[in-house]
């Protein structure tokens, strides 16, 4: 299967082991529409080849990712290849509600339920939308570095549309994410049980990522697969999915709302507001 990716890069870095890559350091990985089904793609690509194992998601230049690409939302597919959403270009809450469904919460729950281990490998800021692509992976490795925010609630919408935040981070601590929109360090999220292991440096993340990736593959397939699933119907089994599309119609109606007030579907002047709140020592946002 050979398919050209403009947004993400494909790679093996050993045997038994794909690693797929953010590739928009100019836009610090910014997630547009294309980049939403080319990642579908790969990630279709890695559970479908045999030889490999286990995927290693991963970010090119400064930071990992710095969220959903407002500003380039035309390139890609027009029409839902994951879910069976109606027409993107339906009039009112309709169109805009199903294509949010097919790329983000549609895509991220069918990219957590791959039925191979996955391993986010995360260096610099992570900033809202970021968070789904961390959160649909089974272990984080990051570097001392990064940083995790949702800064949505400034933007007035209740937080990213993959809402697994109270999971994530227990619900006080999610609470305070979303209503202060300020960023945890990697040792915080490591603590809160979000991150499994912080390396030193981002020199060493893609080594420390790659070894872990390894030795999971010694393991037999199928047996993977089935620890995966059973540890993840336990978080069914206690609402994970139900709590998730609750969210996500709160987080349409937040949208609907906003477009009401500002003919857009977030509040433009939130990145404002959310700057003017910033604690000094953070840096801009996307
Ligand atoms: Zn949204």
């Amino acid at each position: 299967m050979s398919t050209t990716f403009t947004t993400i890069a494909y790679e093996e870095p050993a045997p038994g082991v794909a690693r797929i890559v953010l590739d928009r350091p100019e836009r610090r990985n910014a997630q547009s529409r294309r980049m939403t089904y080319e990642l579908n793609t790969a990630f279709d690509r890695a559970a479908q080849d045999d030889a490999v194992k286990v995927v290693i998601l991963a970010g090119r230049g400064p930071d990992f990712c710095s969220g959903h690409d407002l500003a380039d939302q035309t390139m890609g597919e027009t029409h839902a290849v994951v879910g069976t959403s109606a027409s993107f270009d339906r009039p009112g809450a309709e169109g805009f509600m199903a294509w949010e469904e097919e790329v983000y919460l549609n895509m991220c729950w069918r990219w957590r339920n791959l039925p191979k281990p996955t391993i986010a490998a995360v260096h610099g800021r992570s900033i809202a939308g970021a968070l789904m692509l961390i959160w649909v992976c089974d272990l984080v490795i990051a570097s001392a570095e990064a940083t995790f925010s949702d800064i949505t609630v400034a933007l007035g919408v209740n937080g990213v549309e993959y809402f697994a935040h109270p999971w994530e981070l227990g619900a006080r601590k999610a609470k305070e994410l979303l209503f202060t929109g300020d960023a945890i360090t990697a040792a915080e999220a490591q603590q809160l049980g979000m991150v499994n292991r912080v390396v030193p440096s981002r020199d060493d993340l893609d080594t420390e990522a790659l070894v872990l990736a390894e030795r999971i593959a010694t393991k037999p397939s199928f047996a993977l697969k089935l620890a995966k699933e059973s540890v993840n119907q336990a978080l069914e089994a206690q609402g994970f999915w139900t709590a998730m599309r609750g969210a996500f119609g709160l987080h349409s109606l937040a949208h609907s709302h906003n477009r009401e007030r500002f003919d857009l579907p977030i509040d433009p002047s939130g990145l404002v507001r959310q700057r003017r709140q910033r604690p000094p020592t953070e840096g801009p946002d996307a």
